[in-house]
């Protein structure tokens, strides 16, 4: 098994498969950034399923044991349940994150594929204001229709990620709880991360959790219950009649790079060891099938034992200028 500096041991991959997305939130992608002339990975440098599935294979050595595939939009990519069920033929659990805008019509065929999970997207249930955080004419209806027809193809969990920003959508923190309470639905707050160098970030508008759990307890009756592991981002809180749990992830208040066993991998092969990083390791040609899979193994397990990476937990109030890998391109 791998240990980075830290001790850290690497059980989690997040697979980026496209860096496009037909969302344009303000916080990922801002449209002055990410519009007609920005230059997307072209078609012929976009790994293959074989190529992702081989370096999965790779990791499993050293202790990976989750993969979770993301994006920019993965439900965007071409028959992705494939790809699904190829991960879930190496006996490791998937997950996939999506903006659920596409997921309505491909959640059966994905739970048959082997999904385990899935972790929707969702700021707002205004319709108004899912528009203008999305900066799409997607409406907020086709989203929650993606989210009630995973969790009737059987996806469970099935969880709601929030991003709260502050004078944006703290306003539809609690319409948020109170849609999915009794739902099974796990509705999870996140606070908004200074992610790659497009998206204006500034301490200011951090909503900390300690903020949002006091806006929430107003209204219900909420007690904290065990993280499922030490390892596990999200605190858990549950309403105490039984109808239902939230999280909350505090990247910035609290951050948690000491139980960070996380690694990326771009849709272009290269390999992140921190969200935070600005330097990937270029594994694309390592995929090439002309090598036994042993090598790759070694290759990324020398690269995950030199990982010192905790960049939460040394991250200052200030924004700074230090150029960093954009989320929509390495992998929520
Ligand atoms: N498109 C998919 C989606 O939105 O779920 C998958 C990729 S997206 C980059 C993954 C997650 O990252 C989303 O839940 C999104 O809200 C979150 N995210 C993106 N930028 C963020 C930021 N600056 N701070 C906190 N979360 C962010
Ligand atoms: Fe697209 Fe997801 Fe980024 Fe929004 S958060 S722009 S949906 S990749
Ligand atoms: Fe992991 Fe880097 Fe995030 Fe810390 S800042 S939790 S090391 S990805």
């Amino acid at each position: 098994m791998a240990r980075d500096k830290m001790g850290r041991a690497l059980r989690d991959l997040r697979v980026s498969v496209t860096d496009r997305c037909n969302f344009r939130c303000g916080y990922c992608m801002p449209r002055e950034k990410f519009g007609r002339h920005h230059k997307f990975l072209p078609n012929n440098r976009i790994l293959s399923y074989e190529q992702i599935q081989r370096f999965i294979a790779a990791c499993i050595p050293l202790g990976l044991n989750k993969v979770r595939i993301t994006g920019g939009e993965p439900l965007l990519r071409r028959d992705l349940f494939e790809l699904v069920s190829m991960v879930s033929s190496l006996g490791l659990e998937v997950a996939l994150t999506t903006n659920g805008s596409l997921l309505a019509d491909q959640s059966d065929k994905l739970y048959r594929a082997g999904l385990n999970r899935v972790t929707v997207s969702l700021d707002a249930l205004d319709p108004k204001l899912h528009s203008k955080i999305t900066d799409s004419v997607i409406p907020v209806g086709e989203v929650i229709r993606g989210i009630e027809s995973a969790v009737s193809s059987g996806l469970n969990p099935v969880k709601v990620n929030c991003v709260v920003r502050r004078g944006l959508n703290e306003s539809e923190v609690a319409p948020l709880v109170r849609h999915f309470r009794g739902t099974g639905v796990i509705v999870r707050f996140i606070e908004f991360m200074d992610v790659g160098s497009t998206n204006r970030w500034s301490f200011g508008q951090v909503v900390p959790t300690s903020e949002v759990l006091q806006t929430l307890s107003s209204e219900f009756d909420l007690f904290p219950m065990e993280r499922k592991s030490p390892t596990d981002v999200a605190s858990r809180w549950a309403h105490s009649d039984g109808s239902g749990e939230i999280g909350f992830i505090s990247s910035v208040t609290e951050p948690f790079c000491g139980g960070c066993v996380r690694a990326r991998l771009s849709s272009d092969g290269k390999l992140f060891t921190c969200l935070f990083s600005n330097k990937g390791y270029d594994l694309a040609d390592r995929l090439t099938f002309s090598e036994p899979i042993q090598v790759l193994t070694a290759e990324i397990s020398k690269i995950w034992s030199a990982r010192s990476d905790r960049y939460s937990e040394l991250r200052s109030p200030k924004p700074n200028s230090l150029p960093r890998v954009e989320m929509s391109y390495i992998g929520g």
